[in-house]
């Protein structure tokens, strides 16, 4: 080879067709957070076919840091569906009970730790089934029912095997150490905590991660030096007491008028003079019948804010309402911890040695740094880790003409642009580890 950059190019451009297949079979097979087992045991199987050393189960998300898990009667379920779907053993009974990350290590002597992370999970949506849509006209939508690849994370597990395949190839040119670290459940951000409290970004001087986005121009690849939204997730449920609505509402304590007193209230949190806040109560679910006084509600709520701090205000406050709303009508009040985020920004040199390595290595065009973010990615756990101990955490945007909208049912995206994620992690991943620096 004539130079890195140049091979890492051309066997970027030339896994174009794998790159496609494996996202297909994915998108195929959509699983959502911690059901990811097919795709789980797919990604353990290659790495390890690939020479890797491969971490798998407990050994990648602490148990007591996941977040937003189903119950055990679902995981269970989901099991069998994916065996019967074709996962493969060991790596699915591994993976079962909610340890569906994927760490792949590489070491390759002295030299920095660098992780590069890739978001693997589905969303609870139904695909759309009109031929239009690119993914069932060529057969390849989604065949669990109201599961769907709706934001490109099988694109985002594509680009990682195809990285993994290029990086082993050039394993005696680099020194130091990869961490591939394939995530479960992003979506509602319940994932990348259990791996960082794991430990696996202690020990790691640089952090990558990425997310497909929408097209500016013709640009390949965009920066950001905003920060995404700090956001958290809680689930609320009042228990009350049911009664005879016309012959003793006096006797029952009624959870539909705390859940509705939450919900209004829930909108009245004064704004904050530091920065932008924002709530939403999903949905509310309550009672059993016309004539029964409501026993049981169900609040799923979600606040974000643009830092982690003001991120804290509105879980505090809305907290704070939740148990008075309780109070109020007689009604227990529990509230579930359900996903959480911090603010995420991406260490400002990261940004400008991105573009230089992607512009000047790689023949990558760079959009003009934007400083709009906005949206939340919990992958802000592992930079924000890699940072408090002096280490530096980049994330880009590979940008596509996607259709549809992310998180939409005819959501899809040009398989194309999967090979210019491919050059962009490759690309900045050898030159830290032949002796670059941002
Ligand atoms: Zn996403």
């Amino acid at each position: 080879m004539n130079n890195a950059y140049e091979y890492i190019v051309y066997q970027a451009d030339s896994m174009l067709q794998q790159l496609c297949k494996t996202r297909r079979d994915l998108h195929k097979y959509a699983e959502r957070g911690w059901c990811e087992i097919r795709t789980s045991s797919l990604i353990a199987g290659r790495l390890t076919e690939l020479g890797y050393q491969v971490l798998t189960g407990p050994d990648v998300c602490l148990g007591s840091a996941r977040m937003g898990l189903p119950s055990e009667e679902q995981l269970e379920a989901e099991y069998k569906r994916a065996i019967a779907q074709g996962a493969v053993q060991p790596f699915a009974q591994q993976a079962r009970c909610g340890y569906t990350g994927v760490i792949g290590l590489l070491d390759c002597g002295d030299g920095p730790t660098v992780a590069l992370r890739f978001d693997i999970d589905a969303l609870g949506l139904s695909e759309e089934h009109g031929t239009g849509h690119l993914p069932c006209a060529e057969g390849f939508s989604s065949v669990n029912n109201g599961v769907m690849h709706a934001c490109g994370h099988d694109g985002h597990t594509a680009i990682g095997l195809g990285v993994a395949e290029i990086l082993i190839n050039l394993k005696k040119h680099l020194h130091g150490k990869v961490k591939l670290i394939f995530q479960p459940a992003e979506e509602g951000v319940r994932g990348a905590r259990s791996i960082v409290e794991h430990g696996h970004l202690d020990d790691v001087d640089y952090v990558i991660g990425n997310h497909m986005n929408e097209s500016q121009g013709n640009y390949q690849i965009g920066l950001t030096s905003g920060a995404t939204l700090a956001s958290t997730k809680i689930d609320i449920f009042y228990k009350g007491r049911a009664a005879h609505a016309g012959t003793a509402p006096e006797k029952g304590r009624n959870a539909m008028l705390s859940a509705a007193t939450v919900v209004l209230n829930l909108q009245s949190i004064p704004r904050n003079g530091q920065g932008g806040t924002y709530i939403n109560v999903g949905t509310l679910h309550a009672g059993s019948g016309r004539n029964v006084i409501c026993d049981s509600a169900k609040l799923e709520v979600e606040v974000r804010g643009e830092t982690t701090a003001l991120n804290a205000y509105m879980e505090d406050y809305t907290r704070r309402i939740a148990e008075s709303a309780g109070n109020m009508h007689g009604c227990s009040c529990e509230i579930k911890l359900m996903g959480a985020t911090e603010s995420l920004e991406s260490s400002p040199d990261m940004l400008s040695y991105c573009e230089k390595i992607c512009r000047e290595k790689l023949g990558l065009s760079v959009a003009p740094l934007s400083s709009k973010a906005g949206g939340s990615e919990d992958f802000a756990y592992m930079v924000n880790r890699v940072r408090s101990h002096g280490g530096k955490g980049l994330f880009f945007n590979t940008l596509a003409p996607c259709s549809g909208g992310f998180h939409t049912k005819d959501f899809d995206f040009p398989e194309s642009f999967l090979c210019n994620g491919v050059k962009a992690f490759c690309g900045l991943t050898y030159d830290l580890l032949t002796g670059g620096r941002p």
